[in-house]
């Protein structure tokens, strides 16, 4: 996602605590105070500029989201939505997916969304892509038992790649299609990237993946 640099991002996303938390490694154990009630939590790693989180949290009222996201010239723009949204079941982290550990306790989380993530299609690089088996062990670290991974691209490569990273860590297959927006699956919310990938006729794939 190449975006403009916006030197005033980062003081605009510290202005607004409410919806972008700062120092978030202090409300671990204890997110529901954060959000006033004990619902759900799901997180969206990557969550760019927030479509996808914005567009759930209003189809589920019930469930509380956070987006996580590492550039901060990206989030800003989830940040203006929350703004004129003004939805209280969602808050932003401007924060590495590294620190998931320092933030969530174990089980903290109920559900991970990742969607579209960078592909990083060179072998090098393979540790980067979001789905390589450390990130795995990061994710697994927050969920409950049999906690799931929902995840959406329109990269075949990286959909087979996680694929067989998740079979490879002994996780269960719950859901895979090929073809998602000619499928069955009800209430699909799209992310900007799915948006402008279907435009162009490519294939979404989707799978859910359990621990
Ligand atoms: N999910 C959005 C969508 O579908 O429209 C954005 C997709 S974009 C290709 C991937 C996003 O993941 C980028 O904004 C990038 O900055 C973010 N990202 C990549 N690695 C990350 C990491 N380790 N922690 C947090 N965000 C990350």
């Amino acid at each position: 996602m190449r975006q403009r640099y916006k030197p005033w991002a980062k003081e605009k996303l510290q202005n607004n605590p409410y919806f972008c938390i700062q120092e978030p490694a202090k409300h671990k154990g204890a997110w529901s105070e954060v959000f006033g009630n004990d619902n759900p939590i799901h997180i969206e790693v990557g969550t760019g500029k927030g479509q996808f989180i914005n567009g759930m949290a209003q189809q589920n009222p019930d469930i509380n989201y956070i987006g996580i996201e590492l550039a901060d010239r990206v989030i800003v723009t989830a940040l203006d939505r929350l703004l004129e949204s003004n939805l209280p079941n969602v808050k932003l982290l401007n924060v590495n997916a590294m620190e998931l550990p320092d933030i969530f306790a174990e089980g903290e989380v109920s559900r991970v969304y990742l969607n579209f993530s960078d592909p990083w299609p060179k072998t090098r690089h393979e540790k980067r892509r979001l789905t390589y088996k450390t990130f795995l062990d990061l994710y697994k670290g927050i969920l409950p038992e049999h906690g799931e991974i929902h995840f959406k691209t329109d990269n075949r490569g990286l959909f087979e790649y996680s694929l067989v990273s998740f079979s490879h860590y002994g996780m269960k297959l719950n859901y895979v299609s090929l073809d998602l927006h000619n499928s069955d699956f009800e209430g699909n919310v799209m992310t900007e990237y799915e948006q402008k990938f279907s435009a162009k006729g490519n294939p979404i794939y989707r799978c859910e993946a359990a621990f």
